[in-house]
């Protein structure tokens, strides 16, 4: 006879999302399950938003309900690091180039930042005074330029979570390694959530926080309103030398020209899990797809997108590093889940089943407020 672990709260899905409110919900008392896969992909075919070594941050954001959420989020890193022994927060500042028309692209207004920022830290087209600071990064003389300093910068978004739980642990939090595969509502109350990997878990409440899976497998009880988009991002290999004197670079999102991208941000150099030094590039590009069924998803993270996308993002990356060698250059498959109001969906889908999805494409950084938020939903405040 298989044995049934009950918890206070299951939350299902081990993400950016998922294990912020895992470990706000057991740091307040509660009994957690997290489940999730560990590594994507698997037997199962599960992915995920985070699976990359850098997500931007900034404190600065687009709308005021927004805001506070990443101010308080950006605001927690330094005590989640120290709490923990983990560091994944790197506060290099962010430079944004735009054409002046195009202003407001990225989420900060760059009349905001010359008006409220430093005088010093925007520059006008033609004005090159920031290679100064960052003399081997070469933006078009058509855009204006201007710096958001620290706490901008990046964050590790694998490391981040290892962090959440870590304290999760420590709180007596329990991890597993496994996907949910069904969620059904018990009578007398509460859930029984049942695993590709065979297990059987009980809890009074759930917080499905499954990302850009949110609707495959037979989790939630009706679909939830997302949508899914291809993304791709390009890693430009440097030489060790290369990666320590650029290693301080700011990050940089940039409106860039050429026809099939729309937008960029990138990374200074940081080393990957294969141990190579890479500067990262991410793009929405008019390649785009907006997958509906996960085979569409799963085929999308096991294909080759090298033939397709090397094309379209090399020239950008270089463009960007006109005197920086690269040693070698490869894409990845990513993907991004949308709300229609391209805010976080945190809310009671019926009591005791909260969901907490992203719902655009910069729900790392404040990650750590959103999964309070979720936390704060079933906890009743
Ligand atoms: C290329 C790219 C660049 C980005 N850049 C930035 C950036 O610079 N700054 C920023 O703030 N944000 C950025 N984002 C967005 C950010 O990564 C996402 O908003 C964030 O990862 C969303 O967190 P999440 O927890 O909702 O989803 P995820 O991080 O994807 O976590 C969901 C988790 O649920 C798991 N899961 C799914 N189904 C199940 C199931 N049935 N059972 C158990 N577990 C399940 C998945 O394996 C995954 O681990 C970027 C995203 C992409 C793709």
């Amino acid at each position: 006879m298989s044995t049934v672990d009950t918890f206070d709260v299951a939350v299902i899905g081990r993400g950016l999302f998922g294990s912020a409110a895992a470990r706000h919900l057991a740091e307040a008392g509660c009994s957690i399950v997290a489940i999730g896969p560990t590594a994507p992909g698997g037997d199962a075919g599960i992915y995920s938003s985070h699976d990359d070594e850098a997500r931007l941050t900034r404190r600065l954001d687009r709308d005021e309900r927004w805001a506070p959420f990443t101010a308080r989020a950006v605001d927690a890193y330094r005590s989640i690091e120290e709490r923990s022994g983990i560091g994944f927060y790197r506060p290099v500042g962010a430079l944004f180039a735009s054409r002046p028309e195009l202003d407001g692209k990225h989420g900060v207004s760059m009349a905001f930042l010359r008006d409220h920022g430093q005088p010093e830290n925007y520059w006008s087209p033609g004005d090159v005074g920031w290679k100064q600071w960052w003399p081997r990064i070469d933006f078009p003389t058509t855009h204006e330029v201007a710096l958001d300093p620290a706490p901008a910068g990046y964050i590790r978004p694998k490391r981040l979570i290892a962090a959440q739980e870590v304290l999760t642990q420590r709180a007596g939090g329990q991890l597993v390694d496994d996907v949910a595969t069904t969620l059904k509502p018990r009578t007398g109350g509460g859930y029984q959530i049942e695993t590709f990997g065979g297990s059987t878990y009980d809890a009074e409440q759930v917080v499905v926080a499954t990302g850009a899976f949110v609707n495959a497998l037979d989790v939630m009880p009706r679909p939830v309103n997302t949508t899914v988009k291809t993304e791709i991002i390009i890693l430009g290999e440097v030489s060790q030398a290369d990666a320590v004197e650029l290693s301080n670079y700011p990050t940089v999102l940039h409106q860039i020209d050429p026809d099939g991208i729309d937008d960029i941000y990138m990374t200074p150099p940081l080393q990957f899990p294969d141990g190579r030094y890479c500067i990262k590039l991410g793009a929405n590009s008019t390649f785009d797809t907006w997958p509906t069924e996960l085979a569409e998803i799963q085929r999308w993270f096991r294909s080759n997108t090298d033939p397709d996308y090397l094309p379209l993002l090399q020239p950008a990356l270089k463009s960007l590093w006109p005197d920086v060698e690269f040693l070698s250059l490869r894409t990845k498959p990513c993907i991004v889940s949308y709300t229609p109001d391209r805010f976080p969906l945190i809310e009671a889908v019926e009591s005791g089943l909260i969901v907490a999805v992203a719902g655009n494409g910069q729900g790392a950084k404040g990650s750590d407020a959103w999964g309070a938020a979720a936390a704060e939903l079933v906890l009743g405040r």
